[in-house]
């Protein structure tokens, strides 16, 4: 790895996400932590990031102002309402984005799109190296079983996620259906609570399930007659994610403009 120091802003630097990133940049050696902005309001505002992180201080206090510069990279998991304001500010800086954050609207995607005519953006709804390769896995298997295996979904997160199903898992089912020619959108079910009639040939399932602090648990399922084959990754710690967020973000600031993936970062390519 080269001596460069990728230069940090992250946002949502109060949230459970932030917090795992200040205390990994805090303990690489390749990343220096420049700016931490979270929501105006409520409590860490004007403290020391790495305190609010429960490390040791930084001399970073945190803001409500993203005021990124060229040649910083931002790393934003927070919230999908904040994104689009988040993602102008980048684009008028210059600055390349590592997003997170999940739950992102149709609009906001095609925000995505534009601004990465003009900065590099990694943006991925899951930054473990695992999930890149279960992804890439689902790929491989449903082409070589063909939508005559019925495929199912089923995830796990903490009691406070708000999206569902999370956005892994809908990507998950999107591989599976890209890879055997079906339209998620046309076989996609995530609830069978009014289902008066049999499973149908074709569609995916994905059942969401919410409690306690699970930091996030996906199992992919291909069952035939008189055999199943499942692939699964839990995680168990968010730092996982955190590190995946900071391999993204020395990995983009070399990148021309243009709209990333973890798979991208990882050299994975397109399946
Ligand atoms: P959280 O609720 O603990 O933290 C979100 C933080 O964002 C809070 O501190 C909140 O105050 C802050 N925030 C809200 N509005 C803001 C604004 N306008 N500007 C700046 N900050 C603002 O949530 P979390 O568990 O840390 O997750 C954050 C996001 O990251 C969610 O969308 C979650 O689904 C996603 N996530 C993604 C991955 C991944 O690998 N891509 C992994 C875990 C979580």
């Amino acid at each position: 790895m080269s001596d460069h120091i990728t230069s940090i802003v992250i946002v949502g630097a109060r949230g459970r996400m932030g917090k795992a990133l200040i205390r990994e940049v805090i303990a690489s050696d390749h990343h220096v932590l420049l700016g931490a902005v979270d929501r105006s309001g409520g409590p860490g505002r004007g403290q020391d990031a790495g305190r609010i992180a429960g490390s040791v201080e930084v001399g970073v206090l945190v803001t409500d102002d993203l005021e990124p510069r060229r040649g910083n990279v931002v790393i934003d998991f927070s919230l999908p309402l904040a994104t689009e304001a988040n993602v102008r500010r980048c684009v008028a800086a210059g600055a390349p984005l590592v997003l997170g954050t999940t739950g992102l609207t149709a609009a906001t995607r095609a925000l995505l799109d534009e601004a990465s005519r003009e900065i590099a953006i990694v943006s991925d709804a899951n930054f473990s190296v695992g999930v890149a390769l279960l992804t890439r896995l689902a790929g491989l298997a449903a082409r070589a079983l063909g939508d005559t295996w019925d495929a199912e979904l089923i995830e796990i997160h903490h009691k406070h996620k708000r999206d569902a199903p999370s956005g892994t898992a809908l990507r998950l089912a999107k591989t599976v259906a890209k890879s055997t020619g079906r339209s998620l959108a046309e076989v996609l079910r995530t609830d069978r609570g009014d289902a008066t009639r049999p499973r149908e040939d074709g569609e995916i399932g994905v059942a969401a399930i919410r409690g306690g602090d699970s930091v996030g648990e996906h199992t992919l399922l291909f069952l035939a007659d008189g055999e199943r084959l499942e692939l699964s990754h839990r995680a168990h710690d968010r730092a996982i994610f955190a590190r995946g967020a900071l391999r993204a973000a020395r990995w983009v600031e070399a990148q021309p403009p243009g709209l990333y993936n973890m798979a991208d970062v990882l050299g994975l390519g397109a399946l």
